[in-house]
Parts: structure tokens; C-alpha cells; sequence
């Protein structure tokens, strides 16, 4: 696969760069964030519509930023969550007194990570809310919708959110209402072939010849069943059965009809697929309401496509038809509508780098304290760390890639990478350093490792005393402990449920029990190693619960997981510097 690139470390920042240098005339970079902001925005006595994720799904989610649409775009890297501290940023830059709603895919980097600015946002007073979207029917039964992934019919979501907020609704009224549209919105996909990540030569997963992967994810997740390929005219079935047979109990029989293109099928394939969903919409009683056929959420170059149903009501109607000016998508008000007023672009964009800079972030836990060794001893350990993940990295992003969508390895090298570079030169006490790693892992690494891992850190850097001297095997058993809780809170898996928690929940009452039982630090953690080791083997025998790779079910039984492997690295680095 030949890409359009530079360095694939630049290419976010390249395309982010690109992308507000030809469209200044609908928005402008957030400065010092990695998002672009209309240029409208912050609006007075609006609310903030803030949309985002992981990129590569263009025109998802940034290329819908602009009039009558979103705010905000909050912009992670290809397939990755953006952090919540850039998530943070962005809603700030937005937000102007009349709150912020949150609207994006329903996949726990984002959750997590959007969360954390929510959080933060609330704690400063400013009234913030999300509304997940959770509109793909095969990737959790009826009974658990709510667990549903997001995908193509985020835009009938993003629109609906959009249009609330530009007529002036408060924010009770927009969550409501954009509620209410995800309620109503319901998309089957299907592909022929996967995707494959800038940079990296092989996609991220094979469609056998003669075959197509039915429930799909737009993040290169392999589908949730395999089948035959089919002709256009069985998948237009396929599709159609499948979406009405999830539909909403007051459905009604208006919907909007939207036809997705997942970035490596054609618009005149599209058709033909169209030619085959209408006369089955009308037999079915449905009365297709401004059909549209294109690409609105792709998965980088995957071969395939989507239906989205919504059934719109009487308050829905009128949003879906307002008007609205972004790069992606523009409509000038209701079909029978007169001309109206555009106000023009004043200001010219100003591009901007994020500033990595992560320290004032850590204000709180940095105060104070007498450094010493532990401190020596932790900033080792994050280097030895940082070297064995690097060594690991292709391994992690295979494992990923049989159940996720191959970027562990990349997030965790990245976020150890910032870790190691935010502590070059510091001399503070290991409470001080694992914070700031902690915190410039969080803002590096964005996906669900980034929000976890970042988190993991900080919370045992948090848990040390406050002075060195007082740092000893049972104050750093107690630290693991709160560091595991802390994972526990944020990502609420059980052991069990395939995650990084089936290597940290032993390994973590294994050191604790040895301490206890007086061994030394060096020794307990061997005994403690080898029980995370045990429990990272394990989850080749479970079936997911958590994370993306929860949709997959049965299927991926057999693989090992990414998140359990990788923290077993970090554990047994760690360790290592332990050992003189
Ligand atoms: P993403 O899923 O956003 O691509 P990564 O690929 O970096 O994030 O990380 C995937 C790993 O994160 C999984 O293998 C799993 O161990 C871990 N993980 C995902 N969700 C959770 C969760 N809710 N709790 C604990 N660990 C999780
Ligand atoms: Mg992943």
C-alpha cells in the first residue's frame, strides 16, 4: 500500500495542518490543542457541540465542524482517542457560558478519555454532558444497545446535536433531543478487504478470497460473523433485514436513508447497492426522507459499506433539515427554503502546535517533599520501561490487531516515550515523577491504554508518601494497590474480562500477601511477576468483556491480550531495576 506521507510520526499534525490551511473560511485551530473550533464558535448563550475521536475516518468526525453542525472537533490519531486533557482544551475554547455537550462513538478510549475532560470541566463549574453514540445493531444485542459501538449514523446524531444548539436550546434541550436522534438511528455494515495504517505495510486484518467480514468496525475491527461475498442485491437484503429488525417500537415510517461508503468502495458501487435498499424500503412501508449516498464515516482504505436508518418525528424533522456549513457537508435549510444569510469569515486561522508541555498539570502532587533515592530508582525504572515496550511494540500492535485495531503497541510507546522526556533532567521524589510521567503518558498515548495506563501511573505516584525516606516495600505495595483501583474505577473491568486487570489484579495481591509475609521488595515482586505472568496467559483463554474488542466475542477466544501483555512488560521492567 503506497501512502501520502512524510514521517508517520508527523502525519496528524501534517494533516491537521493541511486540513485548517484549505478550509479557514469554516474553522480555525483550537491554538495549543490538537482540534479545530468553527469559526463562529464560542457563540454567546449557545452550547457547545464538541464531537471527536480517533482519525482517519474523515469526514468524521472534524470535517463536520462548522455552522449548524458541531462547535468543536476534538482530532486523535489514526484510530486512537484523543487524550482528555486535548479533549479538555478544545470544549474550553467553545465553551461560553452556556455549557458543552459531548457527542462521539461509543468506544471506551473515547469514553474514557472525553470523560475526563467532562470531569474536569464540572469541577470548574462549567454544566458538560455526553451523549454516546451507539447506533451499530450487530455489535451488541438488543437488550445491551446501550453497548452498542458508534458508526456511520453519528452524523444524523452530530446534525441533530448541531442544529439544537445553533437555534439556541439550552443544554437540557440539546441532550435531550440528540438523546432522542440516537434513539432512533440504526446502521448495518458489511467489508470486503480491511485497512491499513500510514506507516505500516500490512492491513490490519485479511478478508479470505471470495469471502466479506458482516458488523464490521470502522476501526478496522474485523466484522462479527464471516460470509460468502454476495451479489450487491443479497447485501441490499441483508442490510435492509437487518436494520429494520432492530427498529425503534414508535419507529413511524419516515426515515432518513444514508448510505456509507467506508473509503475504499466506490460512490458508483454505492448506487448500485441504493438501486437494490429502495424498492425493499418501500415494501416495507418505509417512505425514504432525503436519501443520501457517500462517504460520512470511512475506516481509512477498507473496502465495504453501511445503512443507516433513522426514523425521524416531528421534532427531529426540523433539525435534520436545518441549515449547516462545515467542509464535509453543507445544506442550505429546508428543501423548500428561500435563501439565507452566511456570515462571513473574518478572521483567518492561525495554525498552532500543542505544546506537550504536560507540568503545570501535576501542580497539586509536585508540591513538596524530600527527594532522594526512590526517586533515582523510579526515573530508572520508566527507562528501562520505555526500552523493553519499544522492543515489544510490533508484537503489542499484532495482538491488537487480531481483536482491536493494532495501535497498542504505538499508544504505549508513545505515551512511555512523552513519560521518559517529561522527567529528563528532573530530580524530584518518586511520588513527583510518577505523577508527571503519569499525567504526559495520559495526554500522549490517547485510546483506551492512554486514559488507563496514564491514569494507572498517576494514581500509584499519588499513593507514595510524600518523602523518599518513607518510600519501602510496603508503602509501593500499597501504591500498586491504589494504582490497580484506580484502572478498576475508570475502566470497570473484573478480572476475567480479558483486559490488562487479568495480569494487575494477581500480580497485585501476590506482591501485597509476600510483603506481608516479609519478604523483600526484590523477592516479592519475582513471586508477584509470576503470578501476573499466569494471568496475562489466561486471557488467551477468555472471551472479551471490555474495550473494543468486547464486540467480537467467541471469535477472538485464543488470542492473547494486548493490554495484559504490554502491563506484564512494564511490571517485569520494573522489577528488573529492582534487582541490583
Ligand atoms: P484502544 O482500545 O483505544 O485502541 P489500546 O489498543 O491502546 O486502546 O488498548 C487496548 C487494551 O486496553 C486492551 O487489550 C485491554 O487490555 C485494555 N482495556 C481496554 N478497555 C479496558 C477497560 N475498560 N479496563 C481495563 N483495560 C482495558
Ligand atoms: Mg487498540
Amino acid at each position: 500500500m503506497k501512502r501520502m506521507l512524510n514521517e508517520a510520526t508527523a502525519f496528524r499534525e501534517e494533516m491537521i495542518e493541511g486540513y485548517v490551511a484549505a478550509y479557514s473560511r469554516f474553522l480555525r485551530r483550537v491554538p495549543d490543542a490538537s482540534g479545530v473550533a468553527a469559526l463562529g464558535a464560542p457563540t454567546a448563550e449557545k452550547v457547545a457541540v464538541v464531537v471527536g475521536g480517533g482519525s482517519g475516518h474523515y469526514p468524521a468526525f472534524y470535517g463536520l465542524v462548522g455552522e449548524g453542525l458541531a462547535s468543536a472537533g476534538v482530532i486523535g490519531d489514526i484510530f486512537s482517542s484523543p487524550s482528555g486533557e486535548q479533549a479538555y482544551r478544545v470544549a474550553k475554547a467553545v465553551e461560553s457560558g452556556s455549557g458543552v455537550l459531548f457527542t462521539f462513538g461509543n468506544y471506551s478510549g473515547d469514553v474514557m478519555n472525553f470523560g475526563m475532560a467532562e470531569t474536569r470541566l464540572r469541577a470548574e463549574g462549567i454544566d458538560a454532558r455526553t451523549v454516546l453514540v451507539t447506533d451499530d445493531v450487530l455489535s451488541a444485542a438488543p437488550a445491551e444497545a446501550d453497548r452498542r459501538r458508534g458508526i456511520a449514523g453519528g452524523f444524523y446524531v452530530f446534525k441533530t446535536a448541531g442544529a439544537s444548539a445553533a437555534r439556541g436550546d439550552d443544554l437540557a434541550t440539546v441532550e435531550t433531543l440528540t438523546r432522542r436522534a440516537n434513539a432512533r438511528v440504526r446502521t448495518v455494515g458489511v467489508a470486503f478487504a480491511g485497512c491499513t495504517i500510514p506507516g505500516q505495510t500490512e492491513p490490519l486484518f485479511a478478508v479470505a478470497p471470495g469471502m466479506m467480514e458482516i458488523g464490521l468496525g470502522i476501526h478496522g475491527e474485523p466484522g462479527v460473523r464471516t460470509s460468502e461475498i454476495m451479489p450487491a442485491r443479497e447485501i441490499a437484503r441483508l442490510l435492509v433485514q437487518s436494520t429494520l429488525d432492530d427498529a425503534p417500537p414508535d419507529a413511524g415510517s419516515r426515515a432518513a436513508v444514508l448510505v456509507n461508503g467506508l473509503g475504499g468502495t466506490k460512490y458508483e458501487e454505492l448506487f448500485v447497492l441504493y438501486q437494490g435498499i429502495a424498492p425493499l424500503l418501500a415494501e416495507a412501508g418505509i417512505e425514504p426522507y432525503e436519501p443520501q449516498i457517500g462517504e460520512f464515516v470511512t475506516s481509512l482504505d477498507m473496502a465495504g459499506c453501511s445503512l443507516t436508518l433513522y426514523w425521524l418525528d416531528d421534532d427531529l424533522t426540523p433539525l435534520h433539515d436545518a441549515a449547516a456549513r462545515t467542509p464535509a457537508y453543507t445544506r442550505i435549510g429546508p428543501e423548500a427554503a428561500r435563501p439565507r444569510q452566511v456570515a462571513t469569515a473574518s478572521t483567518s486561522a492561525t495554525p498552532a502546535t500543542p505544546s506537550p508541555d504536560t507540568s503545570d498539570a501535576v501542580s497539586a502532587s509536585d508540591a513538596g517533599g524530600q527527594a532522594g533515592v526512590a526517586g533515582t530508582m523510579m526515573r530508572r525504572a520508566l527507562t528501562r520501561i520505555l526500552a523493553s515496550i519499544e522492543e515489544a511494540e510490533l508484537e503489542l500492535g499484532r495482538l491488537d490487531a487480531a481483536a482491536g485495531d493494532g495501535d497498542h503497541g504505538m499508544g504505549m510507546a508513545r505515551g512511555f516515550r512523552a513519560a521518559v522526556s517529561a522527567i529528563d533532567g528532573f530530580d524530584g521524589t518518586a511520588r513527583q515523577t510518577l505523577s508527571r510521567a503519569g499525567a504526559a503518558f495520559q495526554d500522549a498515548a490517547g485510546g483506551a491504554s492512554g486514559a488507563l495506563v496514564g491514569a494507572w501511573l498517576s494514581a500509584i505516584g499519588g499513593a507514595l508518601p510524600a518523602d523518599d525516606d518513607a518510600v519501602d516495600a510496603a508503602t509501593i505495595g500499597a501504591a500498586f494497590g491504589a494504582g490497580l483501583a484506580t484502572v478498576q474505577r475508570l475502566g470497570q473491568a473484573e478480572p476475567g474480562d480479558k483486559t490488562m486487570i487479568d495480569t494487575l489484579d494477581p500480580f497485585v495481591s501476590t506482591l501485597n500477601r509476600a510483603i506481608a509475609d516479609g519478604r523483600g521488595l526484590a523477592a516479592a515482586w519475582r513471586e508477584a511477576l509470576a503470578a501476573g505472568e499466569q494471568g496475562m496467559q489466561a486471557t488467551r483463554q477468555m472471551v472479551s468483556k471490555r474495550g473494543r474488542a468486547s464486540r467480537l466475542g467467541e471469535r477472538r477466544r485464543g488470542h492473547q491480550d494486548a493490554g495484559a501483555t504490554s502491563i506484564f512488560y512494564v511490571l517485569r521492567a520494573f522489577g528488573e531495576t529492582l534487582t541490583p
